[in-house]
């Protein structure tokens, strides 16, 4: 039998009693009380949550339009920036980590610019602190992108607590999922309560949404198991690479419409009740990042990304790897991105090499981002799921050791 396609990324799986209609559906106090903070506001999308921040700091500083965030990010990011009415700047990377340069950061923080967006790509946690530096400078507020990074501390807060607004994502794949999802949090209580108030103001109940978010997580149940991944995800990805389309393979295919309304009820149950589970399933996932992590960076030619700031406790979905060169990488991928690896790309590209999404950009077309290119061309995901064993893993191992041979 052919081997089972592994995850891109180590969601948790959910099991048939979260799915139970009834219990206790108060999913913002359960979170507030496992990351440590006093309260957390839900939304339906972790974009949709960027966008109740952006508008509540538009309303606070409405003489300010830009916001600036890194050249190689989630490409909703520039959606939600568009659909606020304001405009994207993108800051290049550094050479050494996968934050924003913080020269190149001063260079563009300005009396226009609204937040900053410092952001803690595949779950390791990024410098906050220089971006606040670079924010109070000007006078603009640190909006922390913490999509992919539920459950990340550093000196134990969790991140998305050090800027002034963080966000996480309850998307499917990563991590704690209700399909779709998003939490906003923020130290400041007056700032708390101008979140409250835009949410009033711009979200409502939809339940055809609602409807098909629970069919969706539903499927999610139901597939996301060694058995279903093939049909769910594996045939899609072959799909997609037989037509050299790896901006549709890397799930980077996203259109304009970004819908806004509650979090329901059953799905916020469904959600709480996997959060019993997710300490310990993170830490598992962390001891066997950190074995594997060794083991790959032991590799010539393969440096495994850590998180920027010392003594940080990311978390780990996958494990990123900058490869030697782009055709050393692109080589990999062309040979064995379809083969049930669990290799996937964050992003395939900075977000100005696109062309889809010119059209939200506008200056930031013209923003230097050579640095962010070269990581692009350079990363790779190994998916951290528990269900990739060691002898699987020492097969991608020996693959790796050798990443000229023949495709097999
Ligand atoms: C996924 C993601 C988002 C958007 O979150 P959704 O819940 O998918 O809307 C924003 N930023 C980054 C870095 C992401 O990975």
């Amino acid at each position: 039998m052919a081997e089972r396609v592994l995850p891109p990324t180590a969601g948790l799986p959910l099991r048939a009693a979260d799915l139970l209609p009834w219990g206790d559906a108060d999913l913002a106090t359960a979170l507030a009380q496992w990351l440590g903070v006093p309260a957390v506001q839900l939304e339906c999308s972790g974009t949709s949550a960027l966008m109740v921040a952006l508008q509540t700091l538009r309303r606070l500083a409405p003489g300010r339009s830009e916001v600036i965030a890194p050249a190689y990010t989630c490409p909703l990011v520039a959606l939600a920036v568009a659909h606020c009415g304001l405009q994207l700047r993108l800051c290049d990377l550094h050479p050494d980590t996968l934050d924003m340069d913080p020269a190149r950061l001063r260079a563009l923080c300005s009396e226009r610019t609204l937040a900053v967006l410092p952001t803690h790509l595949c779950g390791r946690v990024a410098d906050v602190a220089a971006a606040v530096d670079c924010a109070r400078a000007v006078g603009a507020w640190v909006v922390e992108d913490a999509a992919q990074a539920l459950g990340a501390r550093l000196r134990g807060e969790p991140v998305g607590w050090q800027g002034d607004v963080g966000f996480y994502s309850l998307a499917v794949g990563k991590g704690l999922t209700t399909f779709e999802g998003g939490v906003l949090l923020a130290r400041d209580p007056a700032l708390r309560e101008a979140l409250r108030e835009t949410h009033a103001a711009s979200v409502r109940q939809d339940r055809g949404w609602e409807l098909r978010r629970s069919l969706e997580l539903l499927g999610y149940a139901a597939l996301y198991r060694p058995a279903g991944l093939d049909l769910a995800y594996g045939r899609p990805l072959r799909d997609a690479l037989s037509r050299s389309d790896w901006v549709q393979a890397a799930g980077d295919d996203f259109d304009d419409g970004i819908p806004r309304h509650e979090l329901g009820a059953w799905r916020r149950r469904v959600g709480r009740r996997a959060l019993a589970r997710l300490a310990d399933f993170q830490q598992r996932l962390q001891r066997q990042a950190r074995e594997r992590g060794a083991w790959l960076s032991a590799i010539d030619g393969i440096e495994v990304v850590g998180d920027t700031v010392p003594g940080a406790q990311g978390v780990w979905p996958v494990l990123l790897l900058r490869l030697r060169d782009a055709a050393t990488r692109d080589a990999l991928l062309r040979a064995q991105w379809g083969r049930g690896w669990g290799l996937s790309l964050p992003f395939v590209h900075v977000l100005p090499d696109y062309g889809r999404y010119d059209h939200v950009l506008g200056l930031a077309r013209q923003d230097v981002v050579d640095q962010g290119r070269d990581w692009a061309r350079r990363l790779v995901a190994v998916g951290n799921s528990l269900w990739f064993d060691d002898a699987r893993f020492e097969a991608l191992l020996s693959l790796l050791e050798r990443p000229h041979a023949a495709p097999g």
